[in-house]
């Protein structure tokens, strides 16, 4: 495995490694991703095994130009005013498949476009020229990673690379499926409900995400007085760790700071570093559900063991 950096001879080093059916991990502006060349099915198989991922839960192809979307996917108007918007960027849209593998759409006739804008994703796959398969660099129903170290805890030596760099967000892209009418959001994420509700009306579909494997009890306290329950669970219960937006609650507290932003970017991490502090139970401030605080609250209903409304 090479730890590469973001200069452009490491650049082209994994595009080399990605030519040759690697595996390279890379930073995005929403989460790590982990990607090899869309179009080569024995690299997509081997990306499945590492990840650990079922076979009928399809990959996200990430695309380096607008020409690249209407060569592997059938683009309707709905389709066309969204990526006009939100292109490049953490919008994924479910479009018709013309001619990405069945393998990395799991058998269906659709297929999710992304294109990151990111530069070292961008870069990659321009330099590729060919879509890249983008899911997150982590292992299957772990939470996703947001720094190089996460990506090295989950995979190690098992895949050929990883460019170090910095991802933006924090939270993953949105996935709106627009093959339907009204089109249908599989996934809130880094682009909120609202900014698409100003260009398409939209239903939300059936949460079909699983919950985190996370190695402690998480319980999430949303509403007014959750200071007060947190401080009454934490005189009860030893071996919790608190994440809060800022700490007034004593040692053993991870600062996800105060904004939505701050908060997304930095939850997945906190998470990780609870469970390595060898919390038995982690107790989580809750944000309100607007902008990406949708998203947010999204995934940590995926870790909760419960959520406690106060
Ligand atoms: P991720 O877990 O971030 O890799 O995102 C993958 C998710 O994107 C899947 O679980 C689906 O919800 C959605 N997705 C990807 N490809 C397709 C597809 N071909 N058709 C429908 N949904 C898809
Ligand atoms: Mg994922």
């Amino acid at each position: 495995m090479e730890l590469l950096y973001p200069v452009e001879n490491d650049i082209d080093r994994a595009v080399e490694i990605l030519k040759k059916g690697g595996i390279v991990a890379f930073p995005t502006e929403t989460v790590y991703g982990i990607g090899c060349d869309a179009f080569n099915e024995k690299a997509v198989e081997r990306l499945y095994e590492i990840k650990k991922r079922s076979r009928d839960k399809p990959l996200i192809v990430g695309v380096g130009s607008f020409e690249e979307i209407y060569e592997i996917a059938e683009v309707n108007e709905v389709a066309e005013i969204l990526i006009k918007e939100f292109f490049p960027g953490s919008l994924t849209l479910v479009l018709k498949n013309k001619k990405i593998p069945s393998i990395v759409t799991a058998n269906s006739q659709k297929v999710a476009v992304r294109m990151p804008s990111h530069e070292i994703p961008l870069k990659l796959i321009r330099k590729l020229g060919r879509p890249v398969v983008v899911p997150s660099a982590n292992i299957s129903g772990r939470p996703s990673p947001t720094k190089f170290e996460h990506v090295l805890s989950d995979f190690g030596e098992s895949i050929d690379a990883i460019i170090i760099g910095e991802c933006q967000i924090g939270i993953e892209s949105t996935i709106l499926d627009v093959t339907v009418s009204p089109p249908k959001l599989l996934r809130p994420g880094a682009v909120s409900t609202e900014a698409l509700k100003k260009f398409v009306d939209l239903e939300v579909g059936e949460d079909t995400f699983g919950q985190y494997e996370i190695s402690a009890e998480v319980l999430v306290f949303t509403g007014r007085g959750v200071e007060e329950e947190i401080k009454k669970f934490l005189a009860k219960r030893k071996n919790a760790v608190v994440i809060a937006k800022k700490n007034i609650y004593g040692e053993r507290v991870i600062e996800v700071g105060e904004t939505l932003e701050s908060y997304a970017m930095n939850f997945f991490d906190a998470l990780r570093k609870a469970e390595s502090m060898g919390a038995e139970v982690i107790l989580v401030e809750g944000i309100e559900e607007k902008g990406i605080g949708e998203a947010i609250m999204h995934r940590l209903y995926r870790c909760a063991r419960n959520v406690i409304r106060v």
